[in-house]
């Protein structure tokens, strides 16, 4: 199938869940099969078209105008091997979809914060998740990926060394996928939730949740949100109008109590969601909103959380905008090559932090200022919003080694995708 600007349900496979600049395609398709996105992008190449991929949406930063956008959340199945604990993903399957298919059998994928969150786009960037430090990131467990590159041929990228190493981390940028397998991990249950303080009462929560990450072992990974709550009736009381510090949790294993300890001891939060969950409900961990939005942001790696202090003036309740900061702890398996390398950067930061703009505006880049000295690179999945390409090559360790890859697979530059390697016009 294929719809044009005019036909009966245009937009709703047109929009996401990012509404700053929504795609505004000439044509979509909406597909359901790994035949039908080969279809597409032969149909593309016929036309001259340039293609652009959306799942769930979230990741979107410049909308394509004209062309042809790949709409694949209809193509969405999940097919579990519990004997070898692997999942094959289709293209336009969210976390959850992965998340409820892997459940029965008591494993669990590498997911983020956000169920809703396309598996595949996640994973194309690198994927940072709620089991990080303990397993690493997502592209470090992927097993095989089947691709249709931009010359229209379907390939399995574990075939191209070079190709495989790409795709895992670097992006949309050299196809588009239709499946990859992933490992599966033994994970019915995690500890997990947020402590939310007041910061107006416990202002050194920020500082306190650093000098605890620096003892933790790589069973826990954590974050901490950093925000002015509206005061505005759809929030939850205890936490409407106040300016939170959200330290959220996932530990595995039985020792989650005890380790949070250090945590408890600062005072009384004003809500408290931690205990043992399902891994099935971990996006209750972040409680991140799942309305579409518009929003824009900026990430930077650091080395060191040396500008905590800067954050209440520059990003709280008196800032001129509102901004979320959200600070993850890296480390652990993060810091550790896969068995098989691949194009994830940076490894060696131990923090990232995004300052995230709800709204059409930007204005994040003052927030950063002060954390320019600890910068080691950013992250491409928090970067929500047009980087030039010497931003885009900051993400990486080998640049050359993507952009050599990408003028082989796409000499004419027809993807679209969400941070190109290089300027396209
Ligand atoms: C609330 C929220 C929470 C998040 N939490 C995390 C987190 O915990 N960890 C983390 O690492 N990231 C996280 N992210 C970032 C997220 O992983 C990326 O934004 C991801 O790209 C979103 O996937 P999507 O399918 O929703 O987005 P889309 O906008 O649909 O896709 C993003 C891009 O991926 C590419 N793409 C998608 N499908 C294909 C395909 N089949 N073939 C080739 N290219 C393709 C395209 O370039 C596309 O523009 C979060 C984002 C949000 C908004």
């Amino acid at each position: 199938m294929m719809l044009t600007t005019t036909s009966k349900g245009y937009d709703e496979a047109r929009l996401g869940f990012q509404r700053r600049d929504p795609h505004r395609p000439a044509v979509v398709f909406p597909v359901t099969s790994a035949d039908e996105i080969e279809e597409a992008v032969r149909y593309s190449i016929d036309h001259d078209l340039r293609i652009a991929v959306q799942a769930a949406g979230h990741g979107l930063n410049e909308g394509i105008d004209g062309g042809v956008l790949i709409a694949t959340a209809g193509f969405n199945g999940v097919t579990v091997d519990a004997g070898r604990k692997t999942a094959w993903i289709e293209a336009g399957a969210t976390w959850r979809d992965v998340l409820t298919a892997s459940a029965p059998y008591g494993l669990a994928p590498l997911s983020g914060s956000a169920p809703g969150v396309g598996a595949i786009s996640y994973t194309l960037g690198g994927g940072l998740g709620l089991m990080a430090r303990r397993y690493g990131y997502a592209a470090d467990h992927v097993r095989r990926i089947e691709v249709v590159t931009p010359d229209g041929v379907r390939r399995n990228a574990e075939e191209d060394p070079d190709l495989f190493w790409a795709l895992r981390g670097g992006g949309g940028n050299f196809g588009v996928v239709t499946g990859i397998e992933v490992d599966l991990f033994d994970v019915p249950t995690i500890f997990g939730g947020s402590l939310y303080f007041d910061l107006a009462e416990y202002p050194e929560v920020p500082e306190q949740w650093r000098e605890w990450t620096q003892s933790v072992p790589d069973e826990v990974t954590s974050a901490i949100a950093i925000l002015p709550i509206p005061d505005i009736p759809q929030v939850p009381e205890p936490v409407r109008g106040k300016y939170v510090g959200q330290v959220q949790l996932a530990i595995l294993g039985e020792r989650g109590e005890e380790l949070i300890a250090p945590l408890r001891a600062i005072g009384t939060p004003v809500l408290d969601t931690v205990g043992v969950i399902p891994y099935v409900d971990s996006g209750q961990i972040f409680a991140e909103p799942e309305r579409p939005d518009s929003y824009s942001s900026r990430n930077v790696l650091l080395d060191d959380l040396n500008a905590l202090k800067t954050l209440p003036e520059l990003a709280g309740p008196g800032a001129s905008r509102m901004h979320v900061i959200g600070i993850r702890h890296l480390g652990g398996a993060l810091a550790r090559e896969p068995e098989i390398p691949n194009a994830v950067g940076r490894r060696a930061a131990k923090y990232s932090l995004t300052v995230l703009t709800p709204g059409k505006g930007t204005g994040g880049d003052k927030v950063l200022e002060p954390w320019r000295t600890a910068a080691v690179g950013r992250a491409l999945n928090f970067s929500f919003g047009k980087l030039t390409a010497a931003e885009v090559a900051d993400a990486y360790d080998d640049y050359n080694r993507l952009t050599n890859l990408q003028r082989r697979y796409d000499p004419t530059r027809r993807l679209w995708a969400n941070h190109q390697l290089t300027e396209l016009r």
